[in-house]
């Protein structure tokens, strides 16, 4: 499969009075066309950062300080102004973290629709907007009649979100990338929100990079998953490679401490410590601090990713010796 987006050594730096924290470091990742890839980690890994470089919107007082996102054979980081404006939304769109909360209380969901084009587009038929939002508003199973002229207080959170699904759309991207899209909402309306997101990515083909910290959500939907740690990839596979053969401590930490229906309570356990100081990084594995099997080379020197299968990854020095640990 091609890649449609590529994202090269991608560091972010947020310029601090502490200090300089390094939300992002180096980080690569592939992403393939018609995918659903899933960005795994814990609250304060990145994973708003990394998503936030690929449509070149890192907020204040971040900086992007290396690395390229490639698209079309051209980098997104270097695009003029023009060409990035119709880069976002109609090649990349994005669902923003708690997007529900940024609707305008002043504006009907249709003028919504309306603006976004407006945005986008010189030429457009009000008419045919309000056709095609329509349509995606009966895709994300809402009445379009009934919400294309609602205030946005007057949705639940459920449908405001299916309703920025929608919206974000409007201009047919080819990659859709949603960040934490279902966190503000109830366990019920999460699982409807993935069931009819894995049911536009099958009809319209569109790619989708989802970020979640809520790794049993994600196992039913993506077809690879990167796990992230300290701004950091630190492993990247298959949903099979990710939840059945992990190989990464921390990964194997993640999906033991993930609770599931039918596991067994008290052979739940939480990983031990806390993620580093971004801004005074340890040494080597920014995971040895917490690691029950690190040694002495752990510490050394910055790891690399390593293959650890056809379509697996792991940034663990010691991953083949630690077997089935
Ligand atoms: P995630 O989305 O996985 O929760 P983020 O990308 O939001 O993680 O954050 C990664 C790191 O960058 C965290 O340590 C966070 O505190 C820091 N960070 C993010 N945004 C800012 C900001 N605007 N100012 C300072 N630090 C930030
Ligand atoms: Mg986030």
């Amino acid at each position: 499969m091609k890649d449609i987006l590529k994202i090269e050594d991608i560091t972010v730096d947020f310029m601090l009075a502490k200090g300089v924290l390094r939300a992002s470091n180096k980080v690569s990742l592939n992403v393939r066309e018609g995918e659903i890839i899933g960005l795994v980690g814990e609250s304060g890994s990145g994973k708003t950062t990394l998503t936030s470089t690929l449509l070149n919107i890192v907020s204040r007082p971040g900086e992007i300080s290396d690395g390229k996102i490639w698209y079309n054979g051209k980098n997104v980081l270097e695009l003029n102004t023009n060409d990035l404006n119709a880069y976002r939304w109609q090649e990349v769109a994005m669902i923003f973290q708690a997007a529900q909360n940024s609707m305008n209380p002043i504006m009907t969901i249709k003028e919504h629709f309306l603006e976004t084009v407006a945005a986008h587009k010189k030429d457009y038929k009000e008419e045919e907007v309000v056709a095609k939002a329509s349509k995606l508003l009966e895709q994300v199973r809402l009445n379009p009649e009934r919400v294309l002229g609602s205030y946005p207080h007057q949705l639940s959170g459920g449908m405001k979100q299916r309703t920025i699904i929608a919206l974000s759309l409007i201009l047919d991207p080819k990659v859709l990338i949603l960040d934490e899209p279902t966190t503000a909402l109830d366990v019920i309306t999460q699982a409807y929100i993935f069931e009819i997101l894995k049911e536009i990515h099958d009809e319209l083909n569109v790619t989708m990079i989802m970020s979640t910290h809520d790794v049993a959500v994600i196992g039913s939907m993506a077809d690879r998953i990167a796990v992230m740690y300290a701004g950091e990839i630190v492993e990247l596979g298959t949903v099979y490679d990710i939840f059945d053969n992990p190989k990464h401590p921390y990964t194997k930490g993640l999906i033991t401490a993930t609770p599931s229906l039918t596991d067994d309570i008290t052979k739940r356990k939480a990983i031990r410590g806390n993620p580093p100081n971004l801004i005074k990084r340890p040494e080597g594995c920014q995971f040895a601090p917490r690691c029950e099997f690190k040694t002495a080379e752990c510490e050394k020197e910055a790891i690399q990713l390593r293959k650890a299968g056809d379509d697996h990854v792991v940034r663990c020095c010691r991953f083949e010796r630690l077997g089935e640990n």
